[in-house]
């Protein structure tokens, strides 16, 4: 898929999504939250559901919990922008009660088509839920910080997933906030390492397939959530971790 045409899918699921009656947590939304950032990111990051504001707005973590989102993606020199960020479920549950059950598996074809469509290298989940979707049986407590391999079936096709805190826990708990920073410093790391994997796989498909003339839809990786111009952009806070010294906590997951 061309970025356009990777747009064009994200925008296509987006405004079904903001005519959803799929579940009841349609009855009480304001606006639904599809999710936005770059269509042509590496990296998505999953959250739970919409809070209060995000259900004001129809946009993903712009209150508190997303404040600190963006000082953690700040940490590593990224921007919102720079990724696309989405939630389990894209209708305000009331109350921020937790989803339910049925209410997950209504919405989750969404999140299914955005991850066809985007295609990431890297989904970064944020809290239980969404870990629970992509590294099942894991414990947060356990599971934050490393990575496991996506199953296909939840369509990201050929990703990293990598287990964060949800950073409203992180508001809550400063032995969490302290380890959210810890965590999204693996990111840039885990993000040279998928990227491997994935040219590794294509190589290894396209060896296999002698005779076919183009199986496998090859796009060069898009350039990492633009390590430069965010340099520039990142506030006083540290300096990215160099790939290497990631690659290097990496291994000893
Ligand atoms: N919490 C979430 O899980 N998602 C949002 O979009 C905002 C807060
Ligand atoms: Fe539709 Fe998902 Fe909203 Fe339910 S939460 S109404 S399935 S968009």
């Amino acid at each position: 898929m061309t970025d356009a045409e990777r747009r064009a899918a994200l925008e296509a699921i987006a405004a079904e999504v903001r005519e959803c009656t799929r579940c009841p947590l349609h009855e009480t939304r304001t606006k639904a939250v599809p999710g936005e950032g770059d269509p042509s990111t590496e990296v998505m990051f999953v959250g739970e559901g919409p809070g209060m504001n995000e259900d004001r707005e129809g946009r993903p973590f712009v209150g508190r919990a997303g404040g600190l989102l963006v000082n953690l993606l700040g940490h590593i020199g990224w921007r919102r922008e720079d990724v696309f960020i989405t939630n389990i479920v894209k209708c305000r549950p009331p109350g921020n009660r937790d989803p339910e059950p049925g209410e997950i598996a209504a919405c989750a074809p969404y999140l299914e088509r955005q991850l066809e469509a985007l295609d990431p290298s890297v989904v970064v989940t944020l809290g239980r839920y969404s870990m629970g979707r992509f590294m099942p049986g894991a414990r947060i407590s356990q599971a934050h910080g490393t990575t496991r391999l996506a199953d296909p079936a939840t369509g990201a096709r050929d990703a990293t997933v990598f287990a964060m805190y949800h950073p409203a826990a992180a508001l809550r708990t400063p032995a969490i906030e302290r380890e959210s920073y810890e965590d999204v410093a693996l990111i840039p790391g885990v993000l040279t390492d998928a990227r491997a994997r994935r040219a590794e796989h294509r190589q290894a498909a396209r060896a296999a397939e002698p005779e076919s003339p183009a199986p496998v839809t090859v796009h060069a990786p898009a350039a990492a959530p633009s390590a430069g111009a965010s340099t520039a952009d990142a506030p006083s806070g540290p300096t990215p971790p160099d790939a290497e010294a990631s690659a290097d906590q990496l291994s000893l997951f």
